[in-house]
């Protein structure tokens, strides 16, 4: 936990980082750039953009293309994850599946960390099958794993750290490392649940780092959007087919998520602070069997947690005694966090994922999934650490 990645990440960086001060009409803040489509003065002029020739390297020609207000946002990512460049789309999933096909194609084979965000491993393991793309699944965290997996034609290894809901870290620096050793095997992290203030990816060596923005970086639970970020060449493969694809961030979602990022070192930096303490008031609670969280010294991934993050962000899973039942209950009794999907916003949330994002799934099912029925996801917000402490207490019960 280095002051020197603090300062970096979430001092006043965090606010201009990557932006111009100088806009049009001295507005302090970007504009919202409505437009589907851009002028040329003539042919002449147009012909002069077409060969890459125009004064201004930011011209655009069509909004699926590129949007000023879009690649404002873009830059500042970038700035805040100290990578080249990013790319910005219309969510979360859609940065991570236009990052996976720009980096493979037919006959190649990925794999994948199994504790993944779900909507990910469907897609390797459902839509990518279909395409001719193999894939290997490891266990959380396993490097070995991992190792053992790589074959001649693997071209991606996809992580997530830490990962939804159990909070695993995986060590980026032996992941790159890994994959590095193997030649044409590139790396990509979902780094969503971490941020920029939290983890740098790029200073372990990974190649991209993928964000949902409709959590941490927004930051208000108010927008969908999402990020792919990582050296130029790769970008520029990721940004060519997001022209083709479609999924682009709107301008309104990137003014948002920018005006977002300007507070998120503050606002992590408190959830860091609350979700810690809050771990350690569950971990020492009767009603509660087990809590999941990296920074405690209890948690599988503590040591690597504690090597690579500069705080291990605002969520806080945790298993209560009594059952699936009982948890039900414990979520029903909150009267501060509310029960909904998502996580890093201001509000706190709270949900049961046997009753949220595994419900379809039995029993059995989830005990293959490793989803305990009597696990809790607590994402906390900015509120008081006293008014949210107040009510799990309350929630929970006297003993
Ligand atoms: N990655 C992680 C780790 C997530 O938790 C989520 C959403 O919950 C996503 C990606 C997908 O993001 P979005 O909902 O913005 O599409």
């Amino acid at each position: 936990m280095t002051s020197e990645r603090r300062r970096g990440a979430s001092g006043t960086d965090a606010v201009h980082a990557g932006t111009s001060r100088r806009r049009p009409h001295h507005t302090l803040t970007p504009s919202i750039a409505q437009t589907a489509t851009y002028t040329f003065e003539s042919s002449a002029d147009l012909e002069r953009y077409m060969r890459g020739e125009d004064a201004d390297p930011d011209r655009e020609e069509y909004a699926r293309y590129g949007n000023p207000t879009v690649r404002e946002v873009e830059r500042r990512l970038a700035a805040l994850e100290g990578q080249d460049d990013a790319v910005a789309f219309a969510s979360g999933m859609a940065a991570v599946t236009t990052a996976i096909l720009a980096m493979t194609r037919a006959g190649d084979h990925v794999v994948l960390f199994r504790d993944c965000y779900r909507r990910t491993r469907q897609f390797v393991t459902d839509t990518l099958t279909r395409f001719g793309i193999r894939h290997t699944l490891v266990g959380p965290g396993a490097l070995d794993e991992l190792e053992a997996a790589l074959g001649p034609d693997t071209r991606l290894v996809i992580g997530e750290s830490p990962t939804n809901p159990y909070l695993y870290c995986t060590d980026l620096s032996a992941l790159a490392r890994i994959a590095k050793a193997k030649g044409r095997v590139r790396t990509l992290v979902d780094s969503t649940f971490a941020t920029p203030v939290n983890q740098r990816p790029r200073e372990h060596g990974i190649d991209l780092v993928v964000h949902s923005a409709t959590k941490y970086l927004s930051g208000h639970n108010d927008v969908l959007g999402g990020f792919v970020a990582g050296p130029s060449h790769l970008v520029s493969l990721v940004r060519e087919l997001r022209s083709v694809l479609g999924a682009n961030m709107d301008a309104h979602a990137a003014f948002l998520i920018g005006r977002g990022m300007k507070t998120l070192g503050m606002r992590v930096e408190r959830q860091n602070r609350t979700a810690l303490s809050l771990a350690r008031m569950l971990e020492a609670h009767p009603r509660v069997e087990r809590v999941y969280y990296p920074l405690l010294e209890s948690h599988p991934s503590h040591s690597v947690c504690q090597a690579q993050m500069a705080g291990a962000g605002g969520v806080v899973s945790f298993v209560v005694r009594g059952g699936r039942a009982e948890a039900s209950r414990v979520v029903d009794a909150c009267r501060l966090a509310t029960i909904a999907p998502s996580l890093g916003g201001v509000e706190t949330l709270i949900e049961q994922p046997a009753v949220m994002s595994y419900f379809e799934f039995g029993d059995e099912e989830l005990g293959r999934l490793g989803i305990d029925p009597a696990l809790i996801r607590l994402a906390v917000g900015i509120e008081d650490e006293q008014d949210i402490r107040a009510d799990l207490e309350q929630a929970l019960g006297s003993p």
